[in-house]
């Protein structure tokens, strides 16, 4: 009765994580999206991948994507910084710039890649990846990161803040999605509520303009703003404290399973992301110095380097990888050599042409008991002091015995030229070949 009852809850809770498993079915899951990135960033030098930190609770990287021209010093770039899911279960900003990536990656998006002479893209595309995983709003110890700005007490937050600081973007988006039962459910784009002058004119006309390129695009946003007396902990109201351009993009509720919506609102973020790309590449002259003196020196100097280091591979590879490339083959190949070798001397020690230990007991004389070995007649084992000569008929050898399948064995002594090899057949050593004739 007792373990009927186990077998229930357990099927029961089987059920359950199938069942929540399966109602994402289009949500990439935080290791995949960091082995996509690594992956993306590999094969194209557009792309580049760093970690901010690590989040509260699952000790997660926050990656942060770097899409540039690489001959383009990013300072001379208008620099546009993209956040995404800052909820944890609000997924379609992350999947619509995995998307992006993963176009760019693959040669695609041609007018998005001669943009880049002009503007750069920082994409974080999960900010807080506890709560992806979990599929909750807050992260690993139960914090709002979207209410954590200026107070900054979660490494995420505190993370991507410093790296604002290192990379002073023009431009900030923060990408949201609502949830069914909030009030306000449609698709937004929030500026702050301000006079018609310097930072205010200009996140106004941001927003006009990106709201006509949306509609355009065919998605209707509605132009929302904050006034003085709003919640100031947002990340996007953060930012423009610090006269930088920011805006909070919404979309409207719908379900991850549910297909069109959700492309719906991946689409929405991308058409935003490539309008103001587009556009600012082609008003760069104009916009970057409006850009630069709106914002003053609030941030400092842009320290690019500090997250991407000129070296076109060492942002990419983790701490422990090996190198790569075509000019360390040699170093793979040896590896992959010497792995051989080891497996050989586990799996048939004389085949691989290394004396059993049996073998090497009493081998003080010139041959191993006279010719004689445990593995029968004939075997010339190797007096242990002639380490060389092992190991260099172990490295010519080795890859003719793997490739036969047959336990073989060879004794090599240089002094007297004495060399033997031994074919193993149903269990007896026979010499084929002695300069002495010796058996
Ligand atoms: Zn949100």
């Amino acid at each position: 009765m007792r373990c009927s009852s186990t077998i229930r809850a357990v099927l029961c809770l089987w059920f359950c994580l199938t069942l929540r498993a399966s109602a994402q079915p289009n949500v990439t899951p935080y290791t995949r999206m960091t082995a996509q990135l690594k992956a993306d960033a590999a094969r194209c030098p557009l792309l580049r991948v760093a970690s901010l930190g690590q989040s509260a609770k699952g000790r997660r990287d926050l990656w942060l994507v770097r899409l540039a021209d690489p001959r383009a010093d990013p300072a001379q770039t208008i620099r546009v910084l993209v956040l995404c899911r800052q909820h944890g279960d609000e997924p379609a900003s992350t999947e619509s710039v995995l998307g992006l990536i993963r176009r760019i990656a693959e040669g695609g998006d041609p007018a998005l890649r001669a943009s880049l002479a002009h503007v750069t893209l920082y994409l974080i595309p999960m900010v807080n990846p506890d709560g992806a995983e979990a599929d909750t709003r807050n992260n690993g110890v139960g914090a709002d990161l979207n209410r954590d700005w200026g107070i900054f007490h979660q490494p995420e937050t505190r993370a991507v803040a410093r790296a604002a600081h290192l990379l002073r973007p023009s431009l900030v988006l923060d990408a949201h999605n609502w949830d069914g039962d909030d009030e306000y459910n449609a698709d937004c784009l929030e500026v702050p509520r301000e006079a018609a002058t310097g930072r205010g004119k200009a996140s106004h006309a941001f927003q006009q303009q990106a709201v006509r390129d949306l509609a355009a695009c065919g998605y209707p946003v509605h132009p929302t703003a904050w006034g003085a007396d709003t919640d100031p902990r947002l990340a996007h109201r953060w930012f423009a404290r610090r006269n930088i351009l920011s805006a909070l993009v919404e979309t409207h509720s719908g379900s991850p399973a549910d297909t069109p919506d959700f492309q719906r609102r991946q689409g929405l973020y991308a058409a935003l992301i490539h309008g103001l790309v587009r556009r600012y590449a082609a008003s760069y002259a104009t916009e970057k110095p409006q850009l630069d003196a709106l914002e003053g020196d609030t941030m400092g100097d842009v320290h690019d380097a500090a997250l991407f280091p000129p070296s076109p591979q060492a942002a990419t590879r983790p701490f422990l990888s090996l190198p790569h490339g075509r000019s360390c083959a040699w170093l793979w190949a040896i590896g992959a050599y010497a792995l051989a070798l080891w497996w050989a001397q586990r799996t048939h020690p004389a085949a691989s042409g290394f004396p059993s230990r049996p073998c090497l007991q009493g081998l003080g004389s010139r041959y191993n008991g006279k010719g004689r070995s445990k593995h029968g007649k004939g075997f010339g084992a190797v007096p242990a002091s002639h380490q060389e000569a092992r190991a260099f008929r172990s490295l010519v050898l080795c890859p003719l015995l793997l490739r036969e399948g047959k336990p073989l064995a060879a004794g090599w002594v240089p002094k007297t030229g004495y060399y033997s090899l031994a074919r193993k057949r149903d269990g007896t050593d026979t010499t084929v070949r002695s300069r002495h004739g010796r058996r």
